[in-house]
């Protein structure tokens, strides 16, 4: 298998994912809010102790929730990262928000917190921090900052499921929280996530939101006699099939935590001797931060080194990949007025960064695999110009 293809990600089960998918279609309740939706959120309010959860169909609907939820109007701003998925934006921006990006830290590649204040203004209603890699942001900075400008901050915490800053859950420090279950992340039912909230009024709307702006949940629980329209909304809960699929994962969820660790230790382990000697650089996880070894990525001295190194890999069976094309710079993000060299340290990380291959299955050997890659690289004189 040594000189098999690696792929950058690969979906995994662990348990009983196909057991309980069958016992859902059996027991004829394969709609949202089913039992298993109940466990799965029962689970992840306990375990990280958070009022409620909610499972919805992405971390992208969960964060459509949070700027209903937020009441924004148009004109109204947030703060957020530009290296970030598209999702953090494209919520906030269908509700007629406008964007203000922030650069980010050089450490930890998180929205840097002492950039905040001055992309705050009047109009500003939220914050939006991004666990990058499942690092915590600088919670500590953000929340009072936020408090005493009466913000909201919404937690994008879709890598960040299982990992804590100062011994708290990401996804349960801010008002409110965007977890994600997508194929490529930790914990997976091919696409799925979850919002949280401590805050009882948003709880109460959080799931009249979540089913289509209908008080149908009330009406279930025997709260009011018929259920009707009473609020804007969309369809954001998945499917009791694809719970029962998560609620397997989640009951291993140490065990895949445990198994990312060994990866990410083992990528380490091989690629210090290069950092070492300066060729590139790896990730930076902050004492008061507890990972979930989301992903690892290196950071190499140039582009044009990414470039041939991206190459190298995937010529030799390693799917190596980058990411994020910045959103200021991106076609959208132009049209905002935003422009190369507005956020330095953003342009420059998101064209020398490469994600390497990391998923449950990812093997020791595979691992070995791609660091004598990237070893025979840089000692074949291919990093130069
Ligand atoms: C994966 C991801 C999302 C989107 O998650 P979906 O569940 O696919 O909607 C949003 N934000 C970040 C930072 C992500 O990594």
């Amino acid at each position: 298998m040594d000189n098999g293809y690696i792929p950058f990600n690969k979906p995994f089960i662990i348990g009983k994912e196909l057991y309980y998918v069958a016992q859902s279609v059996l027991s004829a309740h394969t709609a949202g809010d089913g039992p298993y939706s109940r466990r799965c959120e029962a689970l992840l309010e306990e375990r990280f102790s958070v009022a409620q959860v909610l499972l919805t169909t992405s971390c992208t609907s969960a964060l459509e929730m949070a700027a209903i939820l937020c009441d924004i109007a148009p004109g109204d701003e947030v703060v957020l990262p530009s290296y970030t998925f598209v999702s953090t934006a494209n919520a906030f921006l269908l509700r007629g928000a406008r964007l203000r990006f922030v650069d980010i830290r050089p450490d930890t590649l998180n929205l840097d917190e002492t950039r905040l204040e001055e992309a705050i203004s009047d109009r500003t209603v939220a914050i939006i921090p991004v666990h990058y890699a499942g690092i915590g942001c600088e919670m500590d900075a953000i929340m009072p900052l936020a408090r005493q400008r009466g913000l909201s901050v919404i937690e994008d915490a879709a890598q960040g499921v299982n990992a804590r800053y100062r011994g708290a859950y990401l996804g349960t420090i801010g008002d409110m929280g965007a977890y994600s279950f997508h194929e490529t992340k930790n914990f997976i039912c091919g696409e799925g996530g979850a919002f949280l909230t401590h805050d009882p009024d948003f709880v109460r709307r959080a799931e009249i939101v979540r089913e289509k702006g209908t008080n149908r949940p009330q009406f279930f629980r025997g709260e009011v006699d018929k259920y009707t329209w009473v609020d804007i909304g969309s369809s954001y809960l998945p499917s009791d099939m694809l719970a029962a699929f998560l609620y397997a994962q989640l009951e291993h969820m140490d065990e895949i935590t445990a198994k990312r660790q060994r990866i990410y230790a083992a990528y380490q382990a091989a690629l210090q001797p290069l950092a070492s000697q300066g060729l590139l650089s790896l990730p930076t996880i902050p004492g008061h931060c507890e990972p979930n070894h989301h992903m690892f990525y290196i950071v190499v001295g140039d582009h044009a080194t990414r470039t041939r190194l991206l190459a190298y890999l995937n010529q030799r069976g390693v799917n190596a990949v980058f990411h994020y094309v910045p959103l200021h710079t991106s076609p959208v993000g132009q049209t905002m007025g935003y422009r190369r060299g507005m956020l330095p340290v953003t342009e420059d990380v998101s064209e020398r960064l490469i994600r390497l291959p990391f998923f449950y299955e990812l093997t020791e050997s595979e691992v070995s695999r791609v660091a004598e890659l990237i070893a025979a690289f840089f000692a074949g004189g291919q990093a130069g110009a």
